[in-house]
């Protein structure tokens, strides 16, 4: 599943730069142009990371970076400000208001690919290796294959892509609205009864290795992986 990028950013040509470089570089993209847009998408879908510019029309992107980090969904969401601006203190309110790294136009695209890459790696390293590890739970993407304490844990394609995705955030409590449009994709015929069906499966193919619950279930929230 590759990383979901959202990229706020009004001048054309520049989001469509962004677009090509970041699809190249593996990630999908999700582009929007308004503040106002933005917001309400993230209401909906909660992306990897968000690039995000300063100056918009309407709902700036520092406001919108403010009201996000004052929400318990999106105040951990990786954040990168783009902006025109060089002024020391402007970069510092851009830090103030929330946004994990800061990009001064005109950058390098590579610059800004690499910083995407390292605030992923720093802060879900789940996301950009091959190998990830929670707690005693190894997972490799290029085997697909899954381990506990060592020992193979076998799984279905769902209740793999389920792990695979919990993994991405160890901690983080998902609502199954989140694991629904995230490990299934929106289907039609999914229900919130699927997740914890699949859920279920997945708790008991991981008790099998090791007694320890690596899933807690979260009353009238969702599930976290915790290790
Ligand atoms: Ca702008």
């Amino acid at each position: 599943m590759p990383v979901q990028v959202m990229i706020v950013e009004d001048e054309a040509a520049l989001l469509e730069l962004l677009r090509y470089n970041f699809e190249k570089a593996g990630y999908a993209v999700e582009a929007v142009t308004e503040g106002d847009v933005a917001e309400e998408r993230l209401k909906e879908t909660l992306p990897d990371l968000l690039i995000l510019d300063w100056m918009l029309p309407g709902l700036s992107g520092i406001e919108l970076c403010r009201r996000l980090r004052q929400k318990p969904r999106t105040q951990a969401l990786p954040l990168i400000m783009l902006t025109a601006r060089r002024e020391e203190a402007d970069r510092l309110r851009g830090f103030e208001n929330g946004a994990d790294d800061y990009v001064v136009k005109p950058f390098s695209l590579n610059e800004l690919l690499a910083r995407a890459s390292s605030l992923l790696h720093r802060v879900s390293p789940g996301l950009v290796s091959d190998v990830v590890r929670v707690g005693d739970i190894e997972l490799d993407r290029r085997a697909m294959s899954v381990k506990r304490g060592g020992q193979p844990v076998h799984l279905g394609a769902t209740d793999y892509r389920l792990l695979e995705f919990m993994m991405r955030a160890p901690g983080r409590v998902f609502s199954r609205e989140q694991l629904l449009d995230g490990v299934w994709g929106g289907e039609a015929e999914i229900d919130d009864r699927t997740v914890d069906v699949h859920i279920g499966r997945l708790r008991k193919a991981l008790l099998k290795a090791s007694e320890d619950d690596p899933i807690r279930t979260v009353r009238s929230s969702g599930y976290s992986l915790n290790m």
